[in-house]
């Protein structure tokens, strides 16, 4: 109940590696709680002040009375203090402080140099009178000249140790955490720091670096423990053992077990597959890494870094994934400097500390989505630590010294390679994945992600069954994706909806009465049949009917993902003149897009709507131009029946999916043919979509991401599509089954899109009705 009021000078600390504070208080008396006024947020009491500051210069009387007591304890004290080591400096003072401070002051001042547990020094705080304080403080002052004097007859030239009693004991003096074992504590720290030491000079860090140590370990040996920068030097002097300067993992390369494990890993994506053999094969031969660094850009769930995953395994080295989306600062990547509160090393380093080698595979996960602020550009970061001619001297700024990188293997991923600084795209190979068929997404639904999904959940295969039927059902109707994402995910919904059928069906397998039942797929309708009459009572029983295997149809799929959200059948939008179908390319694979147009009384406005760029708009003003200047051939009226299309007449185009902004050259077709329909009255076939970039004379020009727009096309259930002659070429990329599900139509120019896009043609007016003109 008696404590010690105090008034806190200053407090030092950082949050950062651990939380570690230090308070520096000044003793001001002694006191006694009378009673807790409240207990949160923090304490509060009403107290009685138990010693007083003043008592020390006017009590005379006490002064005479406790004259021989304190005389004595004077004596003691001086006899300890020139026990030490007077050439320190905090000794001499202390030595001067024993003549200088009033005596009464002595036994608290002591008591705090001294060595002795927590458990007398409160004691010392709790005893009040004086007389009992100086009775209590003689024996341990006794004791400690004891100690000394053993210790100096046993190592007579070595004081160090006395020194440090003092030394120490000052700085201890304002660390006061609570702990009963503070002196163990410290000679454990001093001891560790010795360890450290010792580990610094047996590890195998560059020459540089541990000459950075040791100069390091030495600041560290004279630093007091309380100041924050000891435990920032000692994590940094961690860092450094930790780190893995010579570590590394022996490559066990073989091009024909690379070849096995990566088919075995992933179905499809040829190219990819034979890219990376091809390098790893330069690997094998030529053992040397200043390769290419090989860069995977494909829509999200195709695969890269699973790919990634998988070269890691087949040269047995360590994996890393470093995630880069959203990064933008650069000491993400190469580390804060140390004299930052809560400095870091960067991403690599940590990655490399991590993984406890020198050589691991490093995936630098979404390098297209690196930001860029006022704390610098982590892109440019990352040109030093992917140039071959560079990394071997990475200089992290939080180490300082060079940290070699050649031997670690980048990979790079991104969904685009447009956002990427063009610096650091020039540094890399660039592979690109597309997105997946139907049919490749079926096989890797059944050779990969079902039995996969199985294993998580605990099932087997004879307890659910997933017809490929229902696997092409979740694709068309459930996901619109050109990776694997998604599925994934819809087939981990059935598993679980699955697992909680089968938890249940053997909770009540187990039950005694059902124990007889056999296993035996004929045992099943006897089972079902003779369970009912029996377990009437039994709802639960009753509800379940866990016919092994359960076989996931049409059924099962709308009762566990609810009703299909995407339908397949898109004639129903194109059911108004004014609607066509486009093909875009987005960083998430191609997509399908409706382009709608309608007009009204106006002044002849154009009004665009979807957040379009400019050249986008540039080419619905190119379409419009086309179509005024070939109105008459083709009888395009307005409203009124005129050829000037845009006579008293507004016309707005509207692109979905308004959130996403939207650019590029390639919907040129599609709004010409959007507009011919609007203008004729026609409809567009209902299965055709269509990219191709226009010009003013009507020519169309080839365009992009060809390979993306298909499979969209493809997935959506399209059956035709018009593509620009000079596009031709990239058709060869595609899955043979895909084209043989699709017709393409080559055009050359703007003629031959409005022909193939309406049934029938869209045939040209003969020129004959010339007199028809205005004037
Ligand atoms: P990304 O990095 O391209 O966004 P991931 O590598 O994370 O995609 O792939 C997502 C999931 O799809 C992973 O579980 C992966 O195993 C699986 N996957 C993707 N493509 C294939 C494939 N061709 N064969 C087998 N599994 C695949």
């Amino acid at each position: 109940r008696i404590g010690t009021a105090a008034l806190a000078v200053q407090v030092v600390g950082s949050n950062w590696p651990k939380p570690h504070y230090t308070l520096l208080v000044t003793g001001l008396c002694r006191f006694q709680i009378l009673q807790l006024l409240k207990e949160k947020p923090y304490p509060v009491a009403e107290v009685e002040q138990l010693d007083r500051l003043e008592q020390f210069t006017n009590q005379h009387k006490s002064e005479e009375e406790l004259g021989e007591l304190s005389e004595q304890f004077y004596k003691y004290a001086v006899q300890l203090v020139e026990m030490l080591d007077m050439s320190v400096p905090a000794v001499a003072k202390l030595r001067r402080l024993l003549d200088n401070l009033p005596r009464e002051a002595l036994p608290d001042i002591l008591t705090s140099i001294i060595r002795t547990s927590n458990q007398e020094k409160l004691q010392i705080l709790d005893a009040v009178r004086l007389e009992e304080r100086f009775k209590m403080t003689i024996p341990l002052l006794v004791r400690q000249i004891e100690g000394l004097k053993l210790l100096q007859k046993t190592r007579k030239p070595k004081q160090d140790d006395d020194k440090r009693v003092v030394a120490i004991r000052p700085n201890r003096r304002i660390n006061h955490i609570p702990s009963t074992t503070e002196d163990e504590e410290e000679e454990e720290d001093h001891d560790d720091v010795v360890m450290l030491e010792k580990k610094i000079r047996t590890s195998s860090m560059s020459e540089q670096a541990l000459k950075v140590c040791l100069k390091e370990i030495k600041r560290l040996k004279k630093m007091p423990q309380s100041m924050p920068e000891y435990a920032l030097t000692r994590n940094y002097l961690e860092l450094m053992v930790e780190l893995p300067w010579n570590k590394s993992t022996k490559d066990r390369l073989e091009i024909r077990a690379a070849r096995i494990l990566l088919d075995n890993d992933h179905y499809a994506m040829e190219k990819l597959k034979k890219r990376v053999l091809e390098y790893l094969a330069v690997r094998q031969l030529k053992n040397n890494l200043k390769g290419p660094i090989l860069c995977f850009v494909g829509p999200p769930g195709v695969g890269k870094t699973s790919v990634g995953r998988s070269i890691a395994k087949t040269l047995g080295r360590e994996f890393h994934r470093i995630a880069l989306g959203g990064v933008c600062d650069q000491s993400d990547i190469r580390g804060h400097r140390r004299t930052y509160v809560g400095s870091m090393p960067g991403r690599i380093i940590n990655g490399l500390k991590t993984v406890g080698v020198n050589n691991p595979v490093f995936l630098l996960d979404e390098v297209d989505k690196l930001g860029k602020s006022l704390q610098g550009d982590p892109a440019a970061a990352l040109l030093e630590v992917l140039d071959p001619e560079q990394n071997h001297s990475f200089t992290d700024h939080y180490l300082n010294v060079a940290f070699d990188l050649s031997q670690v293997l980048f990979i790079a991923t991104a969904n685009t390679t447009a956002t990427i600084p063009p610096a650091l795209l020039d540094r890399m190979e660039i592979i690109q994945v597309p997105g997946y068929t139907q049919e490749e997404k079926i096989e890797i639904a059944h050779r990969h992600l079902i039995p996969k999904q199985l294993e998580q959940h605990g099932l087997t295969p004879q307890q659910i069954q997933i017809p490929q039927v229902t696997t092409l059902d979740i694709i068309t109707r459930y996901t619109r994706e050109a990776g694997v994402r998604s599925l994934d995910r819809k087939l981990g919904a059935i598993c679980r909806a699955v697992a909680v059928k089968v938890a249940e069906g053997q909770h009540k397998e187990t039950k005694p009465d059902r124990a007889e039942v056999g296993e035996g797929e004929d045992c099943k309708e006897h089972v079902t049949e003779d369970a009912k009459p029996e377990s009437i009572s039994d709802t639960a029983d009753l509800a379940l009917p866990p016919e092994m295997p359960i076989l996931i149809d049409f059924h099962a799929l709308k009762d566990i993902l609810g009703p299909p959200m995407y339908e397949t059948e898109v004639s129903e939008r194109l059911s108004q003149p004014g609607v066509a179908i486009g093909l875009a390319w987005t960083p998430l694979g191609g997509e399908i897009m409706f382009v709608e147009a309608s007009r009204m009384d106006g002044e002849g406005q154009l009004t665009l709507t979807g957040q379009l760029g400019d050249v986008m708009k540039e080419s619905a003003h190119l379409a419009i131009s086309w179509l005024r200047s070939n109105a008459k051939r083709y009888q395009l009226t307005n409203a009124s029946g005129s050829f000037d299309l845009l006579d008293n007449t507004d016309i707005h185009l509207h692109f979905p999916a308004g959130a996403v902004t939207k650019d590029g050259p390639s919907a040129g077709v599609t709004i010409v043919t959007c507009l011919a329909s609007l203008f004729s009255g026609r409809l567009v076939c209902s299965d055709v979509a269509m990219t191709g970039e226009i010009t003013l004379r009507g020519l169309v020009l080839p365009v992009g991401g060809i390979k993306d727009k298909v499979l969209a096309a493809h997935r959506a259930g399209l059956k035709r599509i018009i593509i620009p002659r000079r596009n031709e070429k990239d058709l060869e990329e595609i899955a043979m089954n895909v084209r043989q599900d699709l017709t393409f139509v080559m055009a050359s120019c703007l003629d031959e899109v409005l022909n193939a896009a309406f049934d029938g043609g869209f045939a040209v007016k003969p020129r004959v009705e010339r007199l028809n003109s205005k004037l």
